[in-house]
């Protein structure tokens, strides 16, 4: 590979905690913005007050609201292992659909009614945040906000999705106000999916991430912040002057205080973290129709469970393409294609031809529109234990911060977690006092539950039977 300048990346060879140097192909980034291999001096700064690890979604995200929250007036790098964006927010679904029910139940049970709440009102807010900042900066990025459809083709599974439902519903959320559920036999005339015994539905976004990441990008830039692209961090170590030596595989520089936005990657460099969030591959593709053809016009989005209880997500865009993906149930058993796996650069090979024919077979009307995967591509998300992000004080490591884990579901988490975090790094404002859900606080608890704990156990391989979140 070589970067626009025509210099070749550093590379610490295969490494599990390092981003792979080339990643495959992907629809978002296949005109390559400028910003990706953009480096804001040639050689790393000597010291920055707050290095920040990763130039994805987390890392720029808190980047943005540090400047907002404060921290204008400290010093900010951000080093990035490959260009700007390629991690997972620039290789995802865009989207930004908030848990209103799916997972909500769990937390429920795992910490009480309200610690679940909080954590679908967050995203709600996160949701209604973003749209505010896309509409205020006139962000260019796809966004709209609109239904998202929840769909079961699976009788059982529909029955069992009701009951979870009217439970939460039961427990008197109020936003569930803004959440339906049908069953019985308009269901597919409702959802639009062939054979669809249940389907619910509620209000979430799309959009196109790479471009909202690439406009905070330059927002930063502008403000001065240091941004150095194909600089993998290889170590953090105390600096017994006070702050840290950041190690890359270009130098070393100075940092008062470390954020680890790095996601998939955080065990790399923070080991205790090495059974809490574990890199998990994912699949996505881009479905087309050959030019001339109208199909039907989809304007919800989709989480489509088919009769045998696969799961897909679905995002239609504007210029009449389809993004899905999901399909984990298919490459579930082959474990060492998704497990920890670092390789976006290969598809998952037992999961590359389930798109195939996938609008013809799921969608009515859809039949005889040529629809075809145009792009496929992988990517790779942090996965949590607990399901949980990591966010907040690294335990006994002062100065240094995580926001990270954010099991593929990151869209309606990522901006607000980042503004909170700010509070924290900029005005030393304690977890508690932010407006974070109670279950997002990283912890010496959480830290050793998934370090102790079996892999089975944990809800990465589905067969979790973690009990309560607190001993
Ligand atoms: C295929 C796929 C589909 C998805 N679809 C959706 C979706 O539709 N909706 C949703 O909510 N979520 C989705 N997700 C998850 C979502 O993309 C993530 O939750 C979110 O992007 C996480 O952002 P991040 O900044 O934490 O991680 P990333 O975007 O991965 O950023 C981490 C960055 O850290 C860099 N890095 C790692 N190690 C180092 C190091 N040692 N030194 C320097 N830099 C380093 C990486 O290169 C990377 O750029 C999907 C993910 C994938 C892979």
């Amino acid at each position: 590979m070589t970067l626009s300048n025509g210099a070749t990346p550093p590379t610490a060879g295969t490494s599990k905690c390092l981003p792979t140097v080339t990643p495959g192909e992907c629809f978002w980034q296949i005109a390559r913005d400028e910003l990706s291999d953009h480096r804001s001096t040639d050689q790393l700064p000597e010291h920055s007050d707050i290095v920040i690890i990763g130039a994805g979604y987390a890392g720029v995200s808190t980047a943005y609201h540090l400047m907002k929250e404060g921290a204008a007036t400290k010093t900010i790098a951000i080093l990035e292992a490959r260009g700007a964006c390629s991690g997972a927010t620039g290789r995802n679904g865009g989207h930004c659909r908030p848990d209103f029910y799916g997972h909500i139940p769990t937390y429920m049970d795992r910490a009480g009614d309200r610690a679940g709440a909080e954590i679908a009102e967050f995203e709600i807010a996160n949701l209604r945040a973003l749209k505010k900042v896309i509409e205020q900066e006139n962000i260019d990025c796809d966004f709209t906000l609109a239904r998202s459809v929840d769909v079961w083709c699976n009788e059982e599974s529909a029955t069992k999705a009701k009951a979870v439902y009217d439970r939460v519903v039961a427990a008197g959320f109020e936003y569930m106000e803004d959440a339906v559920f049908y069953t019985g036999d308009q269901v597919e005339g409702i959802c639009g999916v062939k054979g669809a015994k249940g389907c619910a539905s509620f209000t979430a976004g799309t959009m196109f991430p790479f471009k909202f990441i690439s406009h905070l990008i330059r927002g930063l830039l502008a403000a001065g912040v240091n941004l150095q692209t194909h600089t993998p961090v290889t170590s953090i170590t105390p600096d017994p002057q006070g702050g840290f030596i950041v190690e890359t595989l270009r130098g070393k520089m100075h940092a008062g205080n470390v954020v680890h936005a790095s996601n998939a990657y955080v065990s790399g460099l923070l080991p205790e973290y090495s059974k809490n969030i574990i890199p998990c591959k994912g699949i996505c593709c881009r479905i087309t129709v050959p030019e001339g053809v109208t199909p039907p016009l989809l304007n919800n989005s989709y989480i489509n469970r088919a009769e045998d209880n696969t799961l897909s997500y679905f995002v239609p865009r504007a210029d009449g393409s389809i993004i899905v993906g999901g399909a984990a149930a298919v490459f579930r058993p082959f474990k060492h294609q998704w497990y920890d796996n670092v390789d976006d650069s290969v598809l998952i090979d037992s999961a590359k031809d389930y798109y195939d024919g996938y609008m013809q077979r799921t969608y009515r009307g859809w039949e005889d529109t040529g629809a075809k995967v145009d792009k496929i591509w992988t990517g790779v998300m942090g996965y949590s234990y607990d399901s949980n992000p990591h966010i907040g004080h690294v335990p006994e490591k002062k100065g240094q911060f995580i926001i990270a884990g954010f099991n593929g579901h990151g869209m309606p988490v990522v901006w607000l977690a980042a503004k909170e975090l700010a509070k924290m790094v900029a005005n030393d404002v304690p977890f508690e006092d932010t407006s974070m859900p109670r279950l997002f606080q990283t912890s010496q608890f959480r830290i050793d539950r998934a370090q102790a704990g079996k892999e089975e156990d944990g809800d990465i391989l589905g067969t979790g039977k973690l009990a309560a979140t607190r001993p």
